[in-house]
C-alpha cells in the first residue's frame, strides 16, 4: 500500500509505560479511498519503530458493496524497506515492476523487497467478496542492505502452532519456537494470533527483542492491560514472557525485533538515511525508469507529495 495519512486525526492519548513495563498506544485514523478505515498503529511521536517494523497500518474490517470500485491503489514506488501484507478477510491483487501478478488471501503473506527501488500496485481482484480486512506492514532495510536488488515472495504454507485454543503463525524472522521462510535483514518476528474461545497463554518472548502486540479482532488483555481495537501494546527489551487473556475469540497480530540502531527517515513511500536520498528518489519517480513500470493496473500511478523543507 501507499502511505496516504499525511493529513489525519491529531496523535490521541497514549497511556506510558505502565509499572508492568506496558505501554499503550491508540492508532491515528485515515480514511483511504471511499469509506475505507485506517488506523496507523506505527509510526507515532512517541514510537516510531518496533525493531526494524517501521510501519503498521490496520485497514477495515469493511464491507465493500458490488457497486463500490474496492481498493484501489495504483502503481506507486518504495526503496529501503519491504512490504509485507497479510489479510484478515477479503483478497488483495498484486502487481509489480518485476512483472509479479499475485493474488493474496487471508493465511498467505506478500512480502516485497524494494531494497534500491521497485514499484507495484494494489487492488480488489475482479469478482471480489464483499469484506476486506487486513494489516499492512513495512520493514526497514539496515544500512547494510537498503540499496539490495528489489524482490517479491509469495508464501501460502507457514509454519503454524496451536496450543490450547491458540493458533499461531509465524510470516517474518523467527519467535515463539518457529522461523518463517520469508527472507529477512534484521533479527525480526512478525506472528498471527489467533484465538477460538475465550482462554489465558503465556507467550514466550526473545528478552532481545522489543514487542508489540496490535488488537485487530475481539477482546483481549495484555499483561493485564485491557487493550482497545484499534490499539497496540508496546513491551520493551528485557521481557521473556507476556500473558494473554481474552473474553472472546480474537486476533491479534505479534511484531518484534532487536532494536533498530540506525536512524532513518521514513517519507511517503521511502526509507532513506539522507534528505538527498528521498530527494533523488522523489525526482526519479516523476521521470525515469528506475522504478520500472506495472503492467496491469488500469488508472493512474500516485505522484509523489511536494517535498516541504529539508528532512532531517
Ligand atoms: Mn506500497
Amino acid at each position: 500500500m501507499s502511505n496516504v495519512v499525511e493529513r489525519s486525526e491529531p496523535t490521541p492519548c497514549t497511556r506510558g509505560p505502565t509499572d508492568s513495563g506496558v505501554e499503550l498506544l491508540s492508532a491515528r485514523k485515515a480514511t483511504l479511498g471511499e469509506g475505507m478505515t485506517i488506523r496507523r498503529l506505527i509510526p507515532q511521536r512517541s514510537r516510531r519503530m518496533v525493531g526494524a517494523w517501521c510501519f503498521v497500518d490496520h485497514f477495515g474490517p469493511v464491507e465493500l458493496p458490488a457497486d463500490h470500485p474496492g481498493l484501489r491503489v495504483g502503481p506507486h514506488p518504495h526503496i529501503g524497506l519491504q512490504t509485507v501484507t497479510w489479510l484478515v478477510a477479503g483478497e488483495v491483487l498484486h502487481r509489480d515492476s518485476l512483472g509479479h501478478e499475485q493474488l493474496i488471501r487471508p493465511g498467505a503473506v506478500n512480502l516485497m523487497t524494494a531494497g534500491r527501488g521497485i514499484s507495484h500496485s494494489e487492488e480488489s481482484p475482479e469478482n471480489r467478496g464483499p469484506q476486506l480486512h487486513g494489516i499492512q506492514l513495512w520493514v526497514a532495510l539496515p544500512e547494510a542492505h537498503h540499496a539490495t536488488e528489489p524482490a517479491f515472495e509469495h508464501v501460502a504454507e507457514l509454519p503454524r502452532i496451536d496450543s490450547g485454543g491458540m493458533h499461531i503463525t509465524v510470516f517474518m524472522g523467527e519467535g515463539l519456537g518457529l522461523r518463517a521462510p520469508t527472507k529477512s535483514y534484521t533479527p525480526i518476528l512478525g506472528a498471527e494470533l489467533r484465538f477460538d474461545e475465550p482462554g489465558r497463554q503465556a507467550l514466550k518472548l526473545n528478552p532481545d527483542f522489543e514487542h508489540a502486540l496490535v488488537l485487530v479482532e475481539g477482546e483481549a488483555e495484555v499483561a493485564g492491560h485491557l487493550l482497545e481495537a484499534g490499539s497496540l501494546a508496546y513491551l520493551a527489551p528485557g521481557r521473556s514472557e507476556v500473558a494473554i487473556s481474552t473474553r472472546s475469540s480474537a486476533l491479534l497480530m505479534l511484531v518484534g525485533g532487536a532494536p533498530f540502531e540506525e536512524e532513518v527517515i521514513l517519507w511517503w513511500n521511502f526509507v532513506a538515511r539522507t534528505h538527498e536520498e528521498i530527494e533523488h528518489a522523489r525526482k526519479d519517480w516523476e521521470g525515469s525508469d528506475r522504478f520500472g513500470r506495472v503492467d496491469g493496473y488500469v488508472g493512474d500511478p500516485l505522484s509523489a507529495p511536494a517535498l516541504a523543507g529539508r528532512l532531517k
